[in-house]
């Protein structure tokens, strides 16, 4: 079943976060009387050609090839938490339209199922393809793998840098933005939550 972002009402198949597909040609022109607006002459090499390499940069930020969210019974009874850290990811900031890019660390108490660690990464990725907030795309990600491990106990830590703080308005330069998500026990239960965030902040540092 091929996904119908962003409601999340996805299948255990594929998945695809470009719906709609992007309008490569559309964005090109529209990036061109962008600059035309900002008083770029047109004949420029940048003129030319700047507005292909944006509309090209932001379609491939705002895209991802389909993918699976593969996951596998949970024989061993892994009931502990689990979690993935150094996951790497740029997203776009909603608001500005320029890059945030940072770092993941995902937990999870598995009940019936373990995931393909892979696409816990994935899962990451594949929400920070669109134009986000911060706290938004910790959101997504914890309800996404909830929903698709079919447990109850998420949590996303996410570390970001926004080139939006950086590079305008306060320039912030080094900043850093710290946005905690989660559910269940890790949400509710002071003793799991300690316990995230203690092996989420570990498993950040080593990457
Ligand atoms: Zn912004």
């Amino acid at each position: 079943m091929v996904a119908t972002l962003p409601d999340l009402e996805i299948g255990h198949a594929l998945l695809s976060p470009t719906a709609p597909p992007i309008d490569r040609n559309a964005a090109e022109r529209a990036v061109g009387q962008l600059l035309a607006a900002l008083g770029i002459d047109t004949d420029t090499e940048i003129g030319l050609n700047t507005p292909r390499r944006v509309a090209d940069a932001y379609a491939q930020m705002l895209s991802q090839k389909p993918w699976e969210f593969t996951r596998f019974p949970n024989v061993d009874e892994q009931h502990d938490l689990v979690v993935t850290g150094g996951i790497e990811f740029t997203s776009v900031c909603g608001h500005h339209l320029l890059p945030f890019s940072g770092t993941a660390a995902v937990g999870y108490r598995p009940a019936a199922f373990i995931p393909g660690l892979s696409k816990v990464a994935r899962s990451v990725r594949m929400f920070a393809a669109r134009l986000q907030t911060q706290e938004g795309l910790g959101q997504q990600v914890v309800r996404f793998v909830q929903q698709q491990l079919e447990c109850a106990d998420v949590g996303v830590l996410l570390r970001a840098e926004h080139t939006c703080m950086t590079c305008r308005g306060v320039r912030a330069q080094g900043s850093l933005t710290i946005t905690v998500a989660t559910t269940g026990a890790l949400r509710t239960d002071p003793t799991a939550r300690a316990e995230f965030l203690q092996l989420a902040s570990m498993a950040g540092r080593a990457a």
